[in-house]
């Protein structure tokens, strides 16, 4: 099974153009979508969710045209939106109950063991009868996750969902989309880099509505290899540093400047070559977009 984008474009009305010729081949297993807040990614999310159309390009999920058959793309979907809205003040099970009708489980039997199965799964069950307003933050994202697999879905699509989440809940969150299993499609779209250092075996870097990216984090972070390097320096320093190196990014470390550059031997200059991070990948690929935007002529 295959997900196949191709020159996918989108400018919305107020000119803003979210998706600029978008291609990418998305395999079984989990694909990051990583970029920035304003990427593209949540316009590229929809799109193949079929809640917006492009301007042009196709989508197909093997042999399903998702633009022309959207009815045939939605039933083998399953989607975590970014903001789930305001939640009724029902109880999870009855909630989920109810999607399970909307999804097509008719059969009353069939639909409990679905329910009690997923609330199981997504280590729900005890709390199923509580109302979903009163749940924390993971659980209401592990809720999101049971609801979109009702039905038995081909294809997930999660849109940042461990944004706000604490390190406890991200953890079960992660454990939980790493079961969901190899034999799907699962599309988790995230500025975090971590989210997809720790789960995806696949990946594509989006910034400006284009692709910058695309291939399995390890063999990115190869590419590099040898090429970044590090310093801390003093506040002081920033600017000048930022003139005649490189930055693809800097943090404060115990309140000293900490630079990864992109250079070539660079120990004379008191850099220390360091092991490339998917981080560096993702300021590196971003840097050099900006790099480029700046030598094209206006
Ligand atoms: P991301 O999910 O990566 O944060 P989005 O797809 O939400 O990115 O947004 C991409 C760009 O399109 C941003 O500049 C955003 O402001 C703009 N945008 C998103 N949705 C709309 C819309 N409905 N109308 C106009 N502009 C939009």
């Amino acid at each position: 099974m295959e997900l196949t984008i191709k020159n996918l474009s989108k400018t919305y009305p107020n000119g803003v153009k979210a998706l600029d010729n978008v291609s990418l081949t998305i395999p079984q297993g989990m694909f990051g979508l990583l970029g920035p807040n304003g990427a593209g990614k949540s316009s590229l999310m929809r799109t193949i969710a079929t809640l917006q159309e492009p301007d042009s390009g196709s989508i197909h999920l093997d042999a399903i045209d998702a633009l022309h058959d959207k009815m045939a793309l939605r039933r083998v979907l399953g989607y975590l939106p970014q903001e789930f809205g305001v939640y009724p003040r029902v109880s999870a099970e009855d909630l989920l109950d109810h999607m399970a009708v909307v999804k097509g489980i008719v059969n009353r039997n069939e639909r409990r063991e679905t329910v009690k199965a997923l609330l199981e799964q997504t280590n729900l069950y005890e709390v199923r009868k509580r109302s979903i307003s009163t749940f924390s933050g993971g659980m209401k994202q592990r809720f999101g996750i049971a609801q979109a697999l009702i039905g038995e879905p081909l294809l997930i699509i999660v849109d940042e969902p461990t944004a706000g989440l604490d390190p406890g809940e991200r953890n079960r969150f992660y454990n939980l989309l790493s079961e969901i299993g190899e034999n799907i499609i699962v599309i988790l779209s995230t500025h975090i880099v971590d989210d997809v250092r720790e789960l995806c075996r696949n990946m594509a870097i989006i910034n400006q509505g284009r692709v910058l990216y695309a291939g399995q984090p390890q063999a990115a972070m190869r590419e590099l290899q040898g090429r970044i390097w590090e310093r801390t320096i003093e506040k002081a320093e920033l600017a000048e540093y930022q003139r005649e190196y490189d930055v693809i990014s800097t943090k404060l470390l115990a309140g000293q400047p900490l630079l990864h550059v992109r250079g070539q031997q660079l120990e004379a200059a008191g850099f220390q070559a360091v092991e490339p991070s998917l981080e560096d990948v993702f300021f590196s690929a971003i840097q050099g977009q900006a790099a480029q935007s700046t030598l094209l002529p206006a």
